[in-house]
């Protein structure tokens, strides 16, 4: 990044200084930059802050915005109710009781905490500790640079990343994607702008569900020894999932936000989920002021 942001104290609505090109990235996150006009003889200053607002404006919300529906109208003047014969109803069939999901958990392989990362990535691909081994296509093992001073951990993989073995490839991940560029990181990256991105979970949980705990349970030591052998100076846990598995939290993320939180000693802070940024687009401006205040605390770990 060749503009850096001024210090600032942990404050969420943070926003640091844009240049030209973080404000073309910021556009493709969909967040709109705004700034005060400039009033002399602050116009100096004005220039060269910007702040961004979540969009005030319904209409203009998202390109995203999905258009609602006008509610049915009512018929001006009601139809009289039919005449019913009083017919004696039969009792209703007690309803079937669904089994809890659980995950069948088979044994994990020993020694994932001491592994270097060609063992590490070879007890990922032969893991069979929970059921999710059964429907994968591949593991999902982690991306970028093993040395990267930042960290994102996500979730889980899905369809794409099952399908091609590398996570955040679907349109969340298009999103994450843009989401680093604005902080001038990826996950081709290096030095600098490199980064290192890895899933709770290593494999798809069928048609998208939410990971067990279980699941997560018999995962997170590959996650554990992902962080350790990283090091980095900053994570970024995105969502519910990585909160819980990383902060064993169950805290909503509004909550938790805008804290540095700590997992084996490096700072972590929690922002929303690329794919709840795109249901929800209105949050991106949290989500960037989230990424500022990873920013501020890498720079100073
Ligand atoms: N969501 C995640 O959390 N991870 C992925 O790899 C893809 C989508």
């Amino acid at each position: 990044m060749n503009s850096s942001p001024p210090p600032m104290d942990a404050d969420p609505s943070f926003v640091p200084r844009l240049d030209a090109r973080q404000r073309a990235m910021l556009a493709e996150m969909g967040v709109k930059v705004w700034a005060p006009k400039p009033t002399p003889p602050a116009d100096a200053i004005a220039q060269t802050t910007g702040s961004v607002a979540p969009d005030a404006s319904p209409r203009a919300a998202s390109p995203m915005a999905v258009p609602v529906p006008a509610p049915a109208r009512a018929p001006l003047a009601a139809a009289p109710a039919p005449v019913r014969e009083a017919v004696p109803r039969p009792a209703a069939a007690p309803a079937p009781v669904k089994p809890p999901v659980t995950a069948a958990l088979g044994a994990r392989p020993a020694g994932i905490d001491g592994m270097d990362w060609p063992a590490l990535q070879s007890a990922v691909a032969g893991c069979e500790a929970c059921g999710l081994c059964r429907s994968r296509k591949n593991t999902v093992f982690g991306v970028g640079d093993t040395q990267a001073d930042w960290m994102v951990v996500g979730e889980a993989p899905g369809e794409n990343e099952d399908l091609q073995g590398e996570p955040f490839v679907g349109v969340a991940g298009q999103l994450l994607d843009n989401m680093l560029r604005a902080i001038g990181r990826s996950r081709s990256g290096s030095g600098a702008q490199a980064t290192y991105i890895a899933n709770v979970l290593k494999c798809r949980p069928p048609a998208n569900r939410n990971p067990l705990p279980e699941e997560v349970n018999q995962c997170e030591p590959y996650l554990a020894r992902q962080v350790a052998l990283v090091q980095p100076k900053i994570i970024l846990a995105m969502g519910r999932f990585a909160v819980q598995a990383l902060l064993q939290s169950s805290e909503p993320i509004g909550k938790l936000r805008g804290q540095v939180h700590r997992y084996q000693g490096v700072p972590v802070i929690v922002t929303y989920h690329p794919a709840y940024l795109l249901r929800t687009p209105a949050d991106k401006a949290k989500a960037w002021a989230d990424l500022c205040l990873a920013m501020e605390t890498a720079r100073s770990a």
